[in-house]
């Protein structure tokens, strides 16, 4: 561009000299049109036909401008001839200008932030530059001093512009950056805490990757070398380019980004091993700069330990559902053995297969208790398996509540038989709405559990009372008590406090009565204090015309 303003301002000589200088500005003018469409070509590229298409026409012109014989004054017409081969040049190289401005502007459309801002100052440069020639030729045509100057200053102007574009500075990119930070603030969140599994986490990653940083394509690999997720670039390529390369494996860089040829590697510290995420830079992406490296490795550390959480997650998920198995198939092939032993030790107790020995005969009523036991703790089994496939239906019926309290009583006699089991009922029946066999086995297990947890020969209180809230059975044994720590998990599943572990027990009895309880619209709470006892509250609602 500066030997075609030198060039021009000789135009005004005469002679060969003249002449010389005319088709030289001519041809500096193609050249600087040729050079700038193929600075565009190494960004985006115009193929090769393209590119024939483009050395054919601008060398055919700049044959036609020297043999036309071009006017050496822009101020005096020539032929048409002239004229019309002036007006193919200037649309030539305008083409060859004007083309890339339109080019980057469309192509900046579909780019990250990053690489958006940066086409766009690339196709903001060629403007300048199709500007400055532009208002210089009618300069130099009005030949006034201060409007060449005026010029100058344009086109220097132009410099910062495409030097920007090139090399954008750190802090350029930061507000290039700026609008994609502030989502992606938000973008975070949800992305490490939502994301279902880690292929879902990792194809979340790279898309925030690539509009936070640009980059033409980006994977994720495993930490055993799979490839997680892959964008712009198929799996295969990822695969292969991860097989060459080794990546995570090769390089401890204390968790620092590197750099590796046209890609930037960040490493995935997992709990599994180390992982690492690929983003591959083209042409359209600025260099990556410290400032890009450290948003990374931040970037990096909040993915493992997104992923890491997503392992977490679904291995519990796969524990719980192996529990609940394992729950389910237990306690149906269980019980069918237990109701036969049940039934021949009972057979046995009543003489009604003969004679025993007295001896033989002293045991039977414990093997029937522990039997009970293990029955009814089957029993909470195959509800509580019941319950987690969502089949536990209430069979509601009116019934008198006091007297099931009692039924519930005397149903777990046998569990209760070392303690002294109070019973305060009020005069008048309770009549609710409930599924009777529901109702008692909370009853029931309030009551075990209370002599379980509670030394042998204390008392345990049984109290039924209606107040507004409805029909309350409350349980209150003399047992340790249980702490306010302990207390925040009691009814979860399979939860257990520690200091009653050497009492037989699965963990699902209060969980499973608060269920019920919730499934009736009602509550089971605690009230215990630690060495003092426990109570145990279990309320159901009453309908306004049953109370
Ligand atoms: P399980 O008794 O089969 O272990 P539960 O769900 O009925 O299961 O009880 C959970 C835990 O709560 C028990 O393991 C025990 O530690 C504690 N717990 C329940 N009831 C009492 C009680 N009355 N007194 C003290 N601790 C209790």
């Amino acid at each position: 561009m500066a030997a075609f303003f030198v060039v021009s301002s000789l135009l005004g000589a005469g002679g060969l000299a003249a002449r010389i200088a005319t088709d030289l500005s001519a041809v500096l003018l193609l050249a600087s049109g040729y050079g700038l469409i193929m600075f565009r070509d190494s960004f985006i590229t115009l193929g090769s036909a393209g590119r024939r298409l483009v050395t054919v026409v601008t060398v055919a012109a700049a044959i036609v401008a020297i043999a036309a014989q071009l006017p050496a004054d822009p101020g005096t017409f020539g032929s048409p001839f002239q004229v019309a081969v002036l007006t193919s040049v200037t649309a030539v190289w305008a083409a060859c200008v004007l083309e890339p401005v339109a080019t980057f502007w469309l192509a900046s459309r579909s780019r990250p932030a990053v690489e958006q801002a940066r086409l766009r100052a690339l196709s903001l440069g060629y403007l300048g530059l199709f500007a400055v020639i532009v208002i210089g030729t009618i300069a130099g045509s009005a030949s006034s001093q201060a409007l060449t100057l005026a010029i100058r200053i344009g086109a220097l102007a132009v410099v910062p512009l495409l030097y920007v574009a090139f090399f954008p500075a750190g802090w350029l990119r930061r507000i290039w950056r700026q609008s994609e930070e502030d989502q992606f603030r938000h973008a975070l969140h949800d992305l490490l805490l939502y994301s279902p599994d880690r292929v879902t986490l990792a194809k979340r990653a790279l898309g925030w990757s690539a509009r936070l940083v640009g980059g033409d394509a980006a994977f994720v690999v495993d930490s055993d070398a799979l490839v997680l997720a892959a964008r712009g670039i198929s799996d295969e390529d990822a695969r292969q380019l991860t097989k060459t390369n080794g990546f995570a494996a090769t390089r401890d860089n204390g968790g620092r980004p590197w750099r590796d040829g046209p890609m930037v590697v960040l490493p995935l510290e997992m709990q599994s091993g180390r992982g690492a995420m690929i983003i591959m830079s083209d042409r359209l992406t600025p260099l990556f700069g410290d400032d890009e490296m450290n948003r990374l490795r931040e970037y990096a550390s909040s993915i493992s330990a997104g992923l890491d959480r997503v392992t977490m997650t679904n291995r519990i998920r796969v524990l719980e559902q192996a529990k609940s198995e394992f729950l389910n198939v237990a306690s149906h092939e269980l019980r069918g053995p237990m109701t036969v032993i049940k039934g021949y030790l009972t057979m046995l107790d009543g003489g009604a297969l003969g004679e025993i020995p007295s001896r033989a005969q002293s045991v039977l009523p414990l093997l029937i208790s522990k039997s009970d036991e293990v029955n009814w703790m089957l029993e909470r089994m195959v509800e509580a398996s019941r319950l987690e496939e969502g089949r536990l239906a209430l069979k509601k019926r009116r019934v008198d509540l006091v007297e099931l309290v009692g039924s519930a009583v005397d149903g777990v006699k046998m569990l209760t038989s070392g303690h002294e089991v109070l019973v305060g009922r009020p005069a008048r029946a309770i009549v609710g709405e409930v599924d009777p066999d529901r109702f008692q086995m909370v009853i029931r297990n309030l009551l075990s559990n209370a002599a379980k947890y509670s030394p042998s020969g204390t008392e345990i209180a049984v109290r039924i009372s209606r107040d507004e809230q409805g029909c309350t059975v409350a349980v209150t044994d003399h047992g340790a008590g249980i702490s306010p720590e302990d207390q925040a998990g009691l009814f979860t599943r399979f939860s257990r406090v520690g200091s009653t572990l050497h009492v037989a027990g699965t963990g699902l009895g209060l969980w499973l009565s608060r269920e019920i309880a919730r499934m009736h619209d009602g509550d089971v709470t605690v009230d215990s204090h630690v060495g003092r006892g426990s109570t145990f509250s279990f309320t159901v609602p009453l309908r306004p015309s049953l109370a």
